[in-house]
C-alpha cells in the first residue's frame, strides 16, 4: 500500500539549541529547562501514546457525505480516514470541519433543501474542492514528529499507521499527546518556567480574536469558522464578555438533531439547544501560571482555554497548539504554528 507521510525531522537533530528565544516576550529559558518537553516527545513514539484498544471507523470515498456525518453521530466520532477502493489506499480524512464547509458552501435558506448534502458522495465533494492528501505518521515515529505534523499542517487529527500492514491503528490528537505527557508529569523534572504567569510567557493568541455575538446567526458563525479557520469561537455579549464557547465539534449537533437545514437560528438558540457540551466556559486569567493552565486544560479535556480579564472580557485564546508549540517545538527552533 502506498502512503505518504512526513519524513522524520532529521534536521532538528542537528539543530543545537543554546537557550531558546521565543517569538514573543518569552525570553530565554535556561537550556536544560527549555528542552525537557522536547526531549520527552523525541524519546517517545506514537505507539506509546495510543490506547491499547479503540474503535476506528474508516469510510469508503463512495459513501454519501450525509450518511458519513450521521455515522459520526451514531458512533460518537470526530473524524475518519478515507479509503479509496480504486486506488487501494487511504487518501484523506473526513472531519467535522468538512461538515462545516459543506453546510456553508451549499446552504441557501431554511426553505431550500441542500440537494448537494443529500446526494453527494465523499469523492464528489473532494473532487469539487482542493483537499489535503492524507497526512499520517507511523507508529514508530516520535511524538515530536507527530506534533510537528499536526501544527505544520494546521490539522487536529493525525492517523498513525502500522508501517508493515499499512493499517491505521489510531488517530492522534493534541489532547491525547498532552494527556500522555501529563501522565508522566511526576516523573519528569518540572521546568521553572511552568511557574511563570502565562502573560509573561506570551503563550497563546492575544490579538484579533475571532468571536461571535450571541445575537449573530449560526450561518455567520460557520462563515467565521470557514474564513478564519479557527477551531472555536467564544460567544460574547454586547460588552464583549464571554457567555459561552462554540467549537467546531459542536456543529455535529446539527446532524444529531437534524437541524442543519436552518442556519438562520441565532447563536443564543443554538447554544440553548446544544447537547453533549462542557458546562460553562473553561477560562483562564493572564496572571495564572503555565502549570495551572496545563492542569486545567488536561482535566477539562478541552482543546483551548479562553483568556479573560476580571470583567470576563475576552483577551485571548490558549489552545493546545499554542502549548505544544511553546513547550516542544520552540526549543527546537521550529515555528510550525505561525509559519
Ligand atoms: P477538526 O478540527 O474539525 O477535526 P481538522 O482541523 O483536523 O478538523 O481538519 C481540517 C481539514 O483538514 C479538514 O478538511 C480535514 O478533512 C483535513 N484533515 C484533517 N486531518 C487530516 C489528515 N491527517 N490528512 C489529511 N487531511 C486532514
Ligand atoms: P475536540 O475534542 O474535537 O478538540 P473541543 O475540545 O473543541 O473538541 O470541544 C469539545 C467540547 O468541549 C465542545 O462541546 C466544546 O464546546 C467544549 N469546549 C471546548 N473548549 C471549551 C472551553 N474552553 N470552555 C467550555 N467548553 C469548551
Ligand atoms: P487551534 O486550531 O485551536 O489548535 O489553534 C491554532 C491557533 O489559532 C492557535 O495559535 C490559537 O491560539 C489560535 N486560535 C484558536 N482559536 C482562535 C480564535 N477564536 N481567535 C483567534 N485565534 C484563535
Amino acid at each position: 500500500m502506498h502512503v505518504c507521510f512526513d519524513l522524520s525531522l532529521e534536521r532538528c537533530v542537528y539543530m543545537q539549541v543554546y537557550g531558546v528565544f521565543s517569538r514573543s516576550n518569552r525570553g530565554f529559558f535556561a537550556e536544560a529547562d527549555a528542552t525537557v518537553y522536547m526531549n520527552f516527545m523525541k524519546s517517545h513514539c506514537c505507539y506509546d501514546a495510543i490506547p491499547t484498544s479503540c474503535k476506528l471507523v474508516i469510510f469508503d470515498t463512495t459513501l454519501q457525505v450525509k450518511k458519513a456525518f450521521f455515522a459520526f453521530v451514531s458512533n460518537s466520532l470526530r473524524a475518519a480516514p478515507l479509503w479509496d477502493n480504486k486506488l487501494q489506499r487511504f487518501v484523506g480524512m473526513l472531519t467535522i470541519t468538512d461538515f462545516i464547509n459543506i453546510l456553508h458552501c451549499y446552504y441557501k435558506s431554511p426553505m431550500v433543501q441542500m440537494y448537494e448534502l443529500e446526494s453527494h458522495k465523499i469523492e464528489t465533494w473532494r473532487e469539487a474542492r482542493r483537499v489535503l492528501n492524507i497526512i499520517l505518521n507511523t507508529v514508530k515515529s516520535s511524538l515530536f514528529d507527530a506534533i510537528y505534523s499536526l501544527l505544520k499542517h494546521k490539522i487536529h487529527r493525525l492517523p498513525v499507521i502500522d508501517p508493515e500492514s499499512g493499517n491505521v491503528l489510531n488517530i492522534l490528537t493534541h489532547k491525547r499527546i498532552l494527556k500522555f505527557l501529563h501522565i508522566f508529569d511526576k516523573k519528569i523534572p518540572k521546568p521553572a518556567f511552568t511557574g511563570k504567569p502565562i502573560q509573561e510567557l506570551g503563550i497563546g493568541t492575544f490579538r484579533n480574536i475571532a468571536t461571535v455575538q450571541q445575537t449573530a446567526t449560526l450561518y455567520e458563525a460557520l462563515s467565521i469558522f470557514v474564513e478564519r479557520r479557527v477551531s472555536a469561537l467564544p460567544v460574547v455579549d454586547k460588552e464583549g464578555k464571554v457567555v459561552s464557547l462554540y467549537s467546531r465539534f459542536d456543529v455535529i449537533n446539527l446532524a444529531a438533531q437534524k437541524t442543519y437545514n436552518n442556519l438562520d437560528m441565532t447563536m443564543e438558540e443554538v447554544i440553548r439547544r446544544r447537547t453533549c457540551f462542557v458546562e460553562g466556559v473553561i477560562k483562564c486569567y493572564p496572571d495564572e501560571t503555565l502549570e495551572t493552565i496545563i492542569d486545567r486544560i488536561v482535566k477539562a479535556e478541552v482543546h483551548r482555554l479562553v483568556l479573560v480579564d476580571r470583567d470576563d472580557v475576552v483577551r485571548g485564546i490558549i489552545s493546545l497548539s499554542d502549548l505544544l508549540q511553546a513547550m516542544v517545538l520552540d526549543p527546537a527552533g521550529i515555528d510550525a504554528l505561525f509559519s
